[in-house]
């Protein structure tokens, strides 16, 4: 069975952006594939951050995963502070990488021009994203669109690895993406991706009301002055999309001959859409708040989930030690 390994970061709150294009394919995939689920805290740690929060963020991603869908019975799904060897692989790797991969990267370049002062560990993000995939050899990694250029870095890397210390028979595999069909979901704003650091998102377990005071200003076609002129559902960024992921076919039909007809309002097909959509996400709503209610249970389940994920990085990392000529640990 092949194995997969995606991650999310608990520096904000779990969104639709993520659950589109990310962790509704995680629970699609854990029946067919080994699953390993991570929330990275330390990837969080790269840009300042107030400790109490960041605690708090990681049981509430992982509350978010759980109430999702992420199933501990059949991925296991764990915070990456509590696998050390994440961090060990991390420096192996760092020595493999050429600084120029690193200094190229998108994301780096996006997050450096929004802090005073750059911190190493931002730089080698992606070397620490190689070493968590890495770690469990995963062959398949479901991410969305903006970790495409990532994942290329940590097939640099496994390559690198692999040509200096097991050039016999390549020891990790070289790690695809695997994206879903809706892999770049826009943000509230029509321009940017949906991201929470840019404070356009719709989140996964907000309330019905909230959502509706988020989605009534959202843009729509911009060409579409008034609900007589005849819109264009391909030129309205958020909304149409949003049909397409939460509502029905028959719906979505209905939303594009109602908007190019002119019969619909951009409120009416808003309305239409928020009634979806709040169905669909009410189960996960109120698995949230179940759970949230729990923060035991959900503490005990990451616990378990870093002892499985332990034994995959442990043997891992005595493979790695004992090519490179490091003594393990007694
Ligand atoms: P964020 O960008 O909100 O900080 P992360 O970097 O933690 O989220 O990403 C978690 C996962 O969600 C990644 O696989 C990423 O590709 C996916 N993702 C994040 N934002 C979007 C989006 N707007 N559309 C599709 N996928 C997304």
């Amino acid at each position: 069975m092949s194995r997969i390994f995606s991650g999310i970061q608990p520096s904000g709150e779990l969104h639709i952006g993520n659950y589109l294009g990310a962790v509704k394919n995680w629970v699609a995939l854990q029946d067919q594939f080994e699953t390993f689920i991570c929330v990275v805290n330390y990837h969080a740690i790269t840009v300042p951050y107030a400790p109490d929060e960041l605690r708090t963020r990681t049981r509430e991603m992982a509350t978010g995963l759980l109430a999702a869908g992420i199933d501990p019975s059949r991925a296991t799904l764990f915070v990456q502070s509590q696998v050390p060897e994440h961090t060990e692989l991390a420096w192996v790797f760092n020595t493999l990488t050429p600084l120029g991969e690193l200094e190229r990267q998108t994301q780096f370049k996006d997050k450096a021009g929004r802090q005073e002062q750059i911190m190493a560990g931002l730089l080698n993000y992606p070397v620490l994203q190689a070493a968590d995939i890495l770690l469990y050899r995963a062959d398949l990694v479901p991410v969305g669109e903006d970790q495409i250029q990532h994942l290329e870095l940590s097939r640099v890397v496994a390559r690198n690895w692999n040509a200096r210390f097991s050039s016999d028979a390549p020891y990790f595999p070289e790690p695809q993406p695997r994206l879903t069909p809706m892999r770049r979901i826009v943000g509230l704003d029509g321009q940017a991706k949906m991201s929470k650091s840019i404070g356009n998102t719709i989140g996964l377990t907000e309330s019905p009301d909230s959502i509706w005071d988020k989605l009534r200003p959202a843009v729509t076609d911009p060409a579409r002055q008034k609900k007589t002129d005849a819109g264009d559902p391909e030129k309205c960024p958020v909304i149409y999309q949003l049909h397409r992921a939460f509502s029905p076919a028959d719906t979505v039909a209905e939303v594009e001959s109602n908007c190019r007809g002119a019969k619909w309002g951009c409120i009416e097909c808003k309305k239409s859409l928020h009634t979806n959509l709040i169905a669909d996400l009410a189960p996960i709503r109120e698995r949230a708040a179940a759970l949230a209610a729990n923060p035991a249970e959900v503490d005990a389940l990451l616990d378990a989930g870093a002892s499985k994920a332990r034994v995959v990085a442990r043997q891992t990392m005595h493979e790695v030690k004992a090519r490179m000529g490091l003594p393990e640990a007694q």
